[in-house]
């Protein structure tokens, strides 16, 4: 649980990553003109490995960073990363965020896009940089790198770029001072920047709040819709934002086929068949009907035959003949005692309506995940949130009991009212938690550029399941039914 998966990848599948990149860079172009610059990316490398028949293995980011035909196309896109490879393939990620950050205020005038693969990477960046940004300063203003950054071969990268600036120095320090609760950080930090750029929909919609705290007055486009095992659909309506975002599939980039989802009869949208020998047969890519929901199987060009790859979307139109999807949610369903069923997307809608409570005492939750807990008779949802400051136990108590009325499923309003399932338990964790827990999975080999909290975790997730109970600071048990 927790380790990187490894799928077959070969220059098919690069060249076809490097066109849905140019694809979508050109819909988006025509909407947001760039001009020549830089792009800051938040990017990292994974390690890579051979395998015992001497093949190269790693991460899908990890191929495409390393080949030479993602730097190529960048600089096509008028846009190459600040930062030199030594910050993007080195080995500690938390020396790379900050050189990464460092990189972009080196050219901050430059910068015309800022980017990450999921914007989770920006967003813990711009976190980062609120606890670091005194020092980044100083390294500017002295021109010499703060001794965090230990690695040789990113020392001697950054010394080529960093000389004294008193000026920017300056320029950083008081736009920093001049902001009200980091809010339009980004755009003060690069005047230059168009917009913002990473997958934002599905698992990373969580974020979109801070993000747009960060991006000011800056648009947020969301990018394309793929996986390790192959790319989808490309964002060709780049203006539209990102909780409306869909994707229009790319038919040559792959093979696509579609197992079409049925609602369930009281039209509640989540509650969908999960037995195989239930399932209706799949459909081609132009049998597809609008409002419909499917879940993908990809035939890819290295060697994945009818692979299930567990995604459930929605078909909203049809873009020319092909078929604009929106992603719904992960198709396994998270949180279930007996007759409940509740998926990602359940969740994250709870989430965000127990949050709206904490809004008014102007906090958030930086991050939040959840697990079933069997422990108890009768078994019970616990959600765990880290957030920003510390409430009155009268406001999370109220949050609590928020969640436990947020989850509409019927099956689970129906056994939380005759306790078939226990009263929904709200534990809050210290500040840092989620940071622990990125940095367990990149020990894994994770790669940081795909990481996605794991918003339920499993009985055999000991490892997340002790930093979440020997971080946890207080629990609630909701009292709303
Ligand atoms: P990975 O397993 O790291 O290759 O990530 C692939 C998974 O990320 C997909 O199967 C989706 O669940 C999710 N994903 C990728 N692109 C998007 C997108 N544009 N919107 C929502 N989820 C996405």
């Amino acid at each position: 649980m927790g380790k990187p998966k490894f799928v077959p990848f070969n220059d098919e599948l690069m060249e076809s990553t490097m066109q849905i990149f140019k694809t979508s860079f050109a819909f988006r172009n025509r909407e947001y003109p760039i001009g020549n610059g830089k792009a800051l990316q938040f990017i990292y490398s994974s390690k890579q490995f051979k395998t015992k028949g001497g093949l190269a293995a790693g991460t899908a980011t990890t191929n495409v960073y390393r080949n030479a035909q993602f730097k190529k196309t960048m600089k096509a896109m008028q846009t190459p990363c600040c930062s030199p490879d030594e910050v993007i393939f080195g080995p500690d990620f938390h020396q790379s965020l900050y050189c990464h950050l460092l990189c972009g205020l080196i050219f901050r005038d430059e910068v015309q896009v800022v980017s990450s693969t999921f914007a989770h990477s920006i967003v813990h960046a711009f976190r980062t940089f609120e606890q670091v940004w005194e020092e980044l300063v100083t390294d500017i203003r002295e021109g010499s790198l703060s001794s965090r950054i230990t690695v040789p071969s990113i020392r001697t990268a950054i010394a080529r770029l960093l000389k004294p600036d008193p000026e920017l120095a300056d320029t950083i320090y008081s736009k920093c001072m001049g902001l009200s609760n980091w809010y339009g950080l980004i755009q003060e930090l690069f005047p230059n920047t168009k917009y913002i750029y990473g997958i934002m929909t599905g698992s990373m919609e969580p974020y979109l709040k801070k993000l747009r705290h960060y991006a000011g007055e800056l648009p947020l486009l969301s990018a394309d819709y793929g996986s390790s095992e192959g790319w989808i659909g490309a964002n060709v309506n780049p203006k539209l934002p990102p909780e409306l975002a869909t994707f229009a599939v790319l038919p040559d980039i792959g093979y696509f086929e579609f197992i079409p989802l049925k609602e369930d009869i009281n039209g509640h949208e989540q509650e969908r068949p999960c037995k195989l020998s239930a399932e209706p047969l799949p459909v081609g890519l132009t049998e597809v009907k609008v409002g419909e929901e499917y879940e993908i199987i990809l035939t890819n060009f290295a060697g994945l035959y009818r692979y299930r790859l567990g995604d459930v979307v929605k078909v909203k139109g049809f873009h020319n003949s092909t078929p604009e999807l929106q992603f719904i949610c992960r198709r396994n369903l998270l949180l279930t005692v007996n007759i409940d069923k509740n998926t990602e997307k359940d969740l994250q809608l709870a989430v965000e309506a127990a949050a709206e409570l904490l809004a008014e005492e102007k906090l958030e939750v930086v991050d939040f995940t959840s697990r079933v807990d069997f422990s108890t008779e009768p078994g019970h949802y616990v959600i765990f949130w880290e957030i920003s400051g510390d409430p009155q136990d009268k406001i999370l108590q109220e949050c609590c009991n928020c969640l436990d009325r947020s989850f509409v499923d019927a099956g689970y309003v129906s056994s939380r009212k005759v306790n078939a399932i226990g009263p929904l338990e709200l534990r809050i964790v210290k500040r840092g938690t989620f940071h622990k827990i990125l940095d367990h999975y990149v020990g894994l080999g994770a790669a940081v550029s795909q990481f996605k909290t794991p918003r339920c975790v499993g009985p055999t997730n000991s490892t997340v399941l002790q930093i979440l109970s020997l971080n946890g600071v207080k629990s609630y048990f909701s009292t709303a039914f």
